[in-house]
This record gives structure tokens, sequence and C-alpha cells, in this order.
């Protein structure tokens, strides 16, 4: 077996076996990886082009009832300066998106009661009554049949939830209280009620193997999400992981290059978290497939209240600035960004979904310094 012979069958016939998906992690030499990005970018090529799409990102509230061990706004960090925003702010946080040229938003929080069904409708229903062509994206973690279909009936459009390891063992270890089977029944009721769901993975967790990275791009490679977030594990200093080193940037864009060839379609962010570790990561992920971007529109009071991990970028920055930096960083890696929902190309075909951009020239960003 050779490593390249198994990524030219994965970029003709996007798949790979499980020995052949492990052999290429255990085996991958810095001419190959060159090469498994090269392939990953030509595959992004014909599917996106040189488009990212950017999605604006509101963290509505820390307040999470969970105590994933890896994470800085769990439960139990009696440390996190909690807070919630209002219905007003989150309102006034989308249109300051819409302005900038966000065509869709992340509604992103920890699972917090406070947002039942009843408040999050009132502002799916409001957000689309003010902006009714922009998608809405929710990441609320996991919630009941009803509630998801609720919120997809008020008019949210996509769903994120990582399924963050598709190893049982692993899962079971990281996730006190919380099932790796309802995990999954969430992700499977999301697909379901309609959703574009989004899954994802961490890399470099302690304890993970290359064996459970390979379970990660089978069941995503099974599940078909229309979106895949992956990011590498960055410790929190208030957290149960604190001493333990993260993940590397190389492993996470070679899994960002895998996946980018196992499916095609999937619309591959390069996170925040990899822009975390290296200066260049979020360029070096959009190399390495990745076509979404996910800058900040929380108002900077709250950004470093949104602490999932230790040293995130861009907690200070403007929301304009954030949006004239990322635009600046996909130009110059080159690539475009394009004014539009920025929807799965498969999923958009499907659904007729009217993918035209929007003029670049209707956004203003000349006052940004
Ligand atoms: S990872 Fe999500 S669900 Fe887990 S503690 Fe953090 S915010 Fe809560």
């Amino acid at each position: 077996m050779k490593v390249r012979s198994i990524i030219d069958k994965l970029y003709k016939e996007n798949n790979a076996t499980s020995e052949e998906l492990l052999f290429i992690l255990n085996n991958l030499n810095p001419e190959d990886k060159e090469y498994l990005v090269e392939k990953a970018h030509e595959t992004r090529m014909r599917t996106y082009g040189d488009k990212v799409y950017m999605r604006g990102l509101i963290e509505f509230t820390n307040y999470c009832v969970r105590n994933c061990v890896y994470c800085g706004i769990r439960a139990e960090n009696k440390d996190a300066d909690r807070y919630r925003l209002t219905e007003e702010q989150i309102l006034e946080c989308a249109d300051l998106g819409d302005s900038l040229g966000y065509k869709t938003y992340v509604l992103q929080g920890g699972e917090d009661p406070y947002f039942t069904d009843e408040r999050m409708v009132s502002i799916i229903k409001n957000i689309k009554k003010r902006h009714p062509k922009n998608a809405i994206t929710i990441s609320l973690g996991e919630r009941s049949y009803e509630s998801y279909e609720k919120m997809f009936k008020a008019g949210a459009d996509r769903y994120l939830l990582r399924h963050e390891t598709a190893s049982k063992e692993l899962y079971d270890k990281l996730h006190p209280n919380a099932t790796f089977e309802n995990r999954r029944k969430c992700l499977g009721d999301l697909k379901e009620i309609g959703y574009q769901i989004g899954a994802g993975f961490m890399v470099g967790i302690p304890g993970q193997t290359n064996e459970d990275l390979v379970k990660d791009l089978l069941y995503v490679k099974e599940l078909q999400p229309h979106m895949c977030g992956i990011g590498p594990f960055i410790p929190h200093k208030d957290t149960p992981l604190k001493d333990y080193e993260g993940g590397s940037l190389e492993d996470t864009t070679t899994m960002l290059a895998l996946i980018r060839l196992l499916l095609p379609a999937v619309l591959l962010p390069a996170t925040t978290a990899l822009g975390s570790i290296d200066p260049q990561g979020r360029e070096k992920g959009i190399k390495a497939g990745g076509n979404v971007v996910m800058p900040n529109l929380s108002p900077t009071n709250v950004r470093e209240k949104y602490s999932l991990y230790d040293g995130k970028i861009c907690t200070g920055d403007e929301a304009a600035e954030c949006r004239k930096c990322i635009e600046g960083r996909i130009n110059r890696a080159g690539f475009k960004v394009e004014i539009t929902r920025g929807d799965n190309v498969t999923f958009a075909q499907e659904n007729n979904i009217d993918q035209k951009p929007e003029p670049v020239n209707n956004i203003n960003l000349s006052f940004v310094k």
C-alpha cells in the first residue's frame, strides 16, 4: 500500500476503507501531505471554486448545563463570567452583520435552558422579519425533536452539532452526564426535520488515537452532513484538561483535507481555533480545502467571556474590523469572499435555492481603519 495511491483513490472515488485511511494517518510524510493538500484544493475548486463564505457568529449565551471536560464554559467552572444577550442585542448584531455583508448568522451558545423554545422562536422570527433572505444557523446543543422542529418552522435553516468524537469510549470520558447515543440521535433528528446539518470533531484531544480519527472520518462519510467543523483541541486553564498538550495545525489540516476528499460538497470552516494556534492557521485551513470562515459579530464586551479555550483570537476587534481583516487574509491566500448565504452546493441544487451572490460594492467598509 502506498500513501499516494490511496490519496489518488480518494480524489477519484471520494472513498476509502478504514485500513486505507489509517495507513495514511500512520505514514503521512511532508511530501505526501503536500500532495494531499493539493488534491483537496483541486476538489474544492471543482465544487466551490475559489469562493469562501462568511458566517457572522453571534455568541449569545455562555451559560451551559453541561460539563464537557475540555470546555471553558462548562457548568462547573465557577470562574466563568456568565452573560446572556437580550433579544434586542441579538437583533442589533444581526442588523450590523447584514450591513457588513454577512448573509448567514450563526447563533451559538451553551446549553442554556433560559433560551426556551418560545424565546428562540421569537428571536428567529424577528431576525427573519428584518432579513428574510439571510440564513440562520443555530448551535445550541442537544434539544428535543419538538424543540428542533419548532425552531425550524420559525425559520432556522441550519443546525451545528459537532459529534465531537466518533469513539464511544472517548466520548463517554469527555462528556459526563451525556450519552454518545443521544448525540447521534440529535443529528439524525435534525436531518430528518430538514435542516442543513453540521457535524464535526476535535483533533488532538487527550487519549485520541489515529484509529479514533478514522472513526470520525467514516462517521462523517456515512452521515453526509452539509457542514463539518473540525478544530484542534486547545486546553483551557479552568478545565480538568488544562495541563494537556493541544492538537496541532498539521494534524488538523490533514483532517480537513481528508474530509474535503471524502465529501467534496461539504461546507468546511477554517475555524477560529485553527487561527488561534497559528497566525496563518485559517489561511492554511482554507488552502487544505476549507471554504467557510466565521468572524465574530458579538458585542466586544462579551467576546472574552465566550471562552471555550485559552488564547482565542479576535476577542478585542470590532465586527467591522474583523470583517475587513478576514477578507484581506482570504484575498492574500488567493481566494475570494462571496456575499451570499453560502448553502451547501448539493442542498441548494436539490432545493432550488438561489445562490446568486450580491454585489460586493453594496458593502461599505471604508470607515474601517
Ligand atoms: S462544549 Fe458546549 S455543551 Fe459542552 S460545556 Fe461547552 S458549551 Fe456546554
